[in-house]
Parts: C-alpha cells; sequence; structure tokens
C-alpha cells in the first residue's frame, strides 16, 4: 500500500511523515528522485536521490519513472524500480504533489494507493515558510504561496483532506487512516 501525503511546502507533510514513521513500524519511506540541490537537513539516498537535469531525463526516456513533475524549475519524481521493490514488503509512505499523485491515480493499477491532503490557512503557511530551518528565500517564499491556490484547487482527488492545525492530532488521525485502509488491502 502506498499512502501520498500532499499539501503545500510548510504544511508540514515532512513532520508528519517522520512521526508516523517512528510510529508505525511497518511504514516506510521511500526516496523521490529530484534535480534540486540538497539542502540543510536532507540525506542523499535517503530524503531524495539527487541527480543532474540528464540523468533525470536519461531515465523518463528510459521509462524508469512513474510520474514526474517539474517545482520550482527542477525535476521531481517516482522511481518505479524503488517503489516496487519498497511495496513488496511493507506500507510506503510518500510526500507527492497534486500532479504527481493525479498521474499516479492512473497509472499505479497493483499497488493500492491511499490519498491524504493536508491543509493549512495561506497566512498561516507564509509565517511557517519563514520560519522554516532551510530558510527559504523572499523569491522561492513567493513562488510557493502562488502555488497554493492551485494545489487547493485539486483536493477533490483525495480520499481524506485534513486541517493540519494540531500536530499530534494530525498524526494520530492518519495513523488510524492507514491502520484502517491496510485491513482493507488483506
Ligand atoms: P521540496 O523541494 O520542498 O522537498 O519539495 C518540493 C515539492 O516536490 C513538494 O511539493 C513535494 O511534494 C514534491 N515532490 C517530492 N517528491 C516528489 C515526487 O516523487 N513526485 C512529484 N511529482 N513531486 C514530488
Amino acid at each position: 500500500m502506498l499512502v501520498i501525503l500532499s499539501g503545500v511546502a510548510g504544511a508540514g507533510k515532512d513532520t508528519i511523515k517522520k512521526e508516523i514513521i517512528k510510529r508505525m513500524e511497518n511504514v516506510k519511506s521511500i526516496p523521490s528522485l529530484t534535480t534540486r540541490t540538497p539542502r540543510e537537513g536532507d540525506i542523499p539516498g535517503k530524503t531524495y536521490i539527487f541527480l543532474t537535469k540528464e540523468e533525470f531525463e536519461e531515465k523518463i526516456k528510459n521509462d524508469e519513472i512513474y510520474e514526474y513533475d517539474i517545482h520550482h524549475n527542477n525535476y521531481y519524481g517516482t522511481s518505479k524500480k524503488i517503489l516496487n521493490e519498497a511495496s513488496k514488503n511493507g506500507i510506503i509512505i510518500k510526500d507527492i504533489d497534486v500532479n504527481g499523485t493525479e498521474s499516479l491515480k492512473n497509472t499505479l493499477k497493483d499497488i493500492k494507493i491511499v490519498t491524504i491532503f493536508l491543509r493549512v490557512p495561506k497566512e498561516e503557511l507564509r509565517h511557517r515558510l519563514e520560519n522554516r530551518v532551510d530558510k527559504p528565500s523572499e523569491g522561492e517564499i513567493i513562488l510557493r504561496l502562488n502555488r497554493f491556490d492551485y494545489e487547493e484547487s485539486k483536493i477533490g482527488i483525495y480520499d481524506y483532506v485534513l486541517k493540519n492545525d494540531d500536530l499530534e492530532k494530525t498524526v494520530s488521525i492518519i495513523q488510524k487512516i492507514i491502520e484502517e485502509e491496510s485491513k482493507l488491502d488483506k
């Protein structure tokens, strides 16, 4: 089973993903492929697999990617090999944007997908972005806020839409969702 967490940058996806992995031993994450430069806190091969633009385009050409998208001028995508291998033994939780989620829902036929969208008020989002440890630039903050309306317009494709205003509450709801959905996947 693949659990997809979406929501604009700053919605708390990363923190929630880490908490869920800590609390549920059968849930793990897989790295996405990306061409962006590593940020503080990134662990190459674990948070992301960092590729050059040429390497990424080669993988697209060779049909090694389930879905990909371009954000802030960088490629992001899901490796077929990594997802197929990992889904054989356990539940995967992955942070993917709305376009990637839409593509995966159309292309992944053998793996159950549960999609969760995390909402956050726009004004609170700016505040969270400004206070991130990786300190995005003003330009980057504006780019991410512009993305907000687009992502919000796509929430209809999600199985669950949650407002993340209390981390503990959100994590325990997601934990319950995963437990219940995995029972249905038996
Ligand atoms: P960041 O650079 O802040 O880590 O991620 C930027 C955006 O890329 C986020 O919205 C995240 O959900 C998205 N993203 C991460 N991995 C993937 C992926 O494998 N596929 C797609 N389509 N988007 C991804």
